[in-house]
This record gives C-alpha cells, structure tokens and sequence, in this order.
C-alpha cells in the first residue's frame, strides 16, 4: 500500500513537474530570487506516517498559509464569541490585501484577507509583541511537530515594504478592532509570514487538522507528537474559513473543482486538509494571476482522488 501511495505521489509530481505557467511573486526581492523550478510535494496521513516527493526538504516562506493558523490559536485562546466579535466569516469579494471592513459592523470580513488575519494577531494573547509572537511560534511548531523560525531576510523585507498592512492596520484600530499597537500587531504578523516551512511541514500542519477534524471526544492531537493542540471546534471553524476564503479569489472555483479545506501563500506553498484522513503540503513558487501556485493547485487537487 505504502508503495503505491508513494508511486502516485511521484506520477502527479512528475506530471506537473514540466509547468512553466505562472509567474514568482516579486513585491518583495527575496521571494523573486527563487528557483522556479523547485517543486515539493508531501502526504501526511493522519496517523502521522509521511510520503513526500521532489523538493520536499526545501524551505520557503509560509507567506498567508499563517492565516488560518493564527486564527486557530485566537479561538484557542479567547474562544469563538470574543473573535467573532471582531472578525467575520463572509467571503469578501476582493483582494485579499483590500482596505477595507464589513460595511455595517466595521470588521474585518474574514480572517484570511489581511484585514482579518492582522485583527487575529491581535488577538493572540501577549502582553508583548514578543510574547505574542512566541505563543504563535508555539502553536505553529506544535502543529508541524518541529520547531519553525523565522527568514530574517523576508521579514526585514515584509517590514520594508508593508505600508498596505500599515494601512489596513490603523483602518482596523480605527474602528476599533485593534487589541494593541498596530506597529506592534503588524510586527508579529510580518514575522508570522516569514516562517520558513517544507511542503512537508504543511502537510504535518494539515494533518495535524485533520486529525482534529474527526477525533470529537480527543480534540485536536499531532499526529506525529502525539501531543494536544487545540479543540475540535477550533478547527472546524478554521476548516470552514478556509473553504469559503482559503484560495483568493479562486476559493469557489477550488471549492467546486477540488472541495477540501486550504490555504495558499504568494511563497509558493498550499496547504490543504482533507478532514479525518490526511493533510498535503505543496511547493512550487510560479503563481497564477489569482496569487496560487500554479503546479501545487493542480497536484493539491489531484491527491485525494488517487
Ligand atoms: N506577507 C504578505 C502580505 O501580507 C502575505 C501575502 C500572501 O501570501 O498572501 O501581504
């Protein structure tokens, strides 16, 4: 069985492995400098037991894969009515870097646009900015079953160039929504972009997810540690934020074509999580004009079906 997981893995990779479609990201230099050609690929079932194919050891930047994660650890820790106070759950119709709130409650309108995943940082409970920051760490490490750090290049350059996020910050604490400086809230979520992952540490990460998803009575448990993360109710709620929201403005063609929870980043990566069974990790850093890896949605949506 094992074998012939692996030997499918392979035959999607190798399949896709030719793409030259799409176009690196290239708002910041670090991300423009890539091998466009690198192209990770990584099953986790949820019992913890890894196939990967092709550059599944190389490390990018987890870029907006954060989202979700980050929202998780907000529920986690303040529970569902305080964050749905100040973030929604609609998807917004536009850019996912838009200026801009719910018309009538001044909230963000998700947490998987910028808007929404900066209020969720603040939402992170810390009475620093490093604190907050260790306690995402924390959690992401916990759900990728190894310690993660930070591309200090990337986020130097995240910081440099993020006068969107200042923006959409200040909007927020406007409004508001802000629990903390928005300088300091933005910090922590430019480092959180800049965490360095392999396809293999998404597809622990979603693993770690859907695995969540179905053990009810045991909560949220990492397949390879062992170790407790979060509630079951945590991550169906995050499950469903990254079906309606996950892809950019792609999310309802990915939920019709392929249908599994995910999330994509402008470094390359997918994660996505079929709940109760497995997680898969993709990287391959051309994006379409959507901001998905091109390759890594093809082979995402071809993994389950296999
Ligand atoms: N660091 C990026 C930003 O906040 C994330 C981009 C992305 O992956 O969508 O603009």
């Amino acid at each position: 069985m094992a074998e012939l997981v692996q030997r499918y893995l392979n035959l999607i990779r190798d399949e896709h492995a030719g793409v030259t479609d799409g176009a690196l990201a290239t708002y910041i230099p670090e991300l423009a400098d890539v091998d466009p050609n690198g192209f990770g690929l990584s099953l986790s079932l949820s019992d913890g037991y890894v196939y990967e194919s092709g550059d599944a050891t190389v490390e990018f930047t987890i870029q907006s894969i954060s989202k979700p994660f980050t929202y998780a650890l907000a529920l986690d820790q303040i529970g569902q009515d305080a964050v749905d106070a100040r973030i929604g759950v609609e998807p917004s119709g536009e850019a996912f870097n838009e200026i801009s709130v719910d018309a009538a409650k001044k909230t963000p309108k998700n947490p998987m646009i910028n808007a929404g995943a900066i209020a969720a940082v603040s939402l992170v409970p810390g009475a620093t900015p490093d604190e907050r920051f260790a306690r995402i760490r924390e959690f992401y490490s916990a759900c990728a079953g190894r310690p993660l750090d930070i591309d200090p290049a990337v986020y130097a350059s995240e910081k440099k160039t993020g006068s969107r996020n200042r923006a959409i910050a200040y909007m927020l604490q406007s409004f508001g929504v802000l629990d903390g400086d928005p300088d300091e809230v933005l910090d922590v979520y430019f480092r959180q972009c800049s965490f360095k992952v392999t396809s293999t540490d998404l597809a622990r990460m979603a693993a770690t997810l859907a695995r969540m998803a179905a053990t009810l009575a045991r909560g949220g448990v990492n397949p390879m540690t062992g170790r407790r993360v979060t509630d079951t109710v945590v991550v169906q709620r995050t499950l469903a934020v990254m079906v309606t929201c996950g892809m950019y403005d792609a999310a309802g063609d990915w939920a019709s074509a392929v249908g599994m929870p995910a999330k994509s980043g402008v470094g390359g990566g997918i994660v996505a999580v079929l709940p109760g069974q497995l997680g898969i990790g993709v990287y391959s850093p051309l994006l379409d004009d959507k901001g998905n890896s091109v390759a890594g949605s093809a082979c995402a949506g071809a993994c389950p079906n296999g």
